[in-house]
C-alpha cells in the first residue's frame, strides 16, 4: 500500500504501518510525500521510484497521476481511498472508497484483524 499527500503529514503514516502489519504488507509513498521528507526515497512508487505488483495495493490519499500509475498499475487488485470522487485513481481501482483516509484505514485494520485473527 502507499500513502500520498492526502495522508496530510508524516505522523499519519503509522495507520498505514498498522494495516500493513495486519495484512503482511509494506508501505510505499507517492513522490511529493518523499519530496516533503515524510518518507524515504526507497519507499517511492512510480516512474522515478519503484515498480510494485502486489496481489493487493491500497492507494491512500493518492490522486492517480500517470507517473504514480506507472509504478503500481499492474497490481492484481487495487483499492483506492480518496475524498475526491473524481480522482483519477478511481479509474484504475478495482474497489473505491470515497472518504477520509484517516478515518477509513483504522476501520479496515480493525475489520481485517477480526477476519484474519479471530
Ligand atoms: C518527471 C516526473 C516524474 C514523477 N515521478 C513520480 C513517481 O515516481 N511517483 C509519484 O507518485 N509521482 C511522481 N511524479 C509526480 C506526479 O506527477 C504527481 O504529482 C504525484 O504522483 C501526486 O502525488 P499525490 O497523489 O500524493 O498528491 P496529489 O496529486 O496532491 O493528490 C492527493 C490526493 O489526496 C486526496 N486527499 C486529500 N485529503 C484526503 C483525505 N483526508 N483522505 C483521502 N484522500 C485525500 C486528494 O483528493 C488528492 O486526490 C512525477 C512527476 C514528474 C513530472
Amino acid at each position: 500500500m502507499s500513502g500520498g499527500l492526502g495522508m496530510q503529514g508524516p505522523e499519519n503514516f503509522n495507520i498505514l504501518e498498522d494495516l500493513a502489519k495486519v495484512l503482511g504488507g509494506a508501505v510505499g509513498a507517492s513522490r511529493p510525500v518523499v519530496d516533503n521528507g515524510w518518507r524515504d526515497y526507497s519507499n517511492q512508487v512510480g516512474q522515478t521510484g519503484r515498480t510494485v505488483s502486489p496481489d493487493l495495493y491500497f492507494a491512500c490519499g493518492i490522486s492517480g497521476s500517470v507517473q504514480h500509475l506507472a509504478g503500481m498499475s499492474s497490481s492484481k487488485c487495487i483499492v483506492a481511498i480518496n475524498t475526491d470522487p473524481q480522482a483519477n485513481i478511481f479509474a484504475v481501482a478495482d474497489y473505491g472508497i470515497v472518504g477520509d483516509v484517516l478515518k477509513i484505514v483504522p476501520i479496515l485494520t480493525r475489520e481485517f484483524k477480526k477476519l484474519l485473527f479471530s
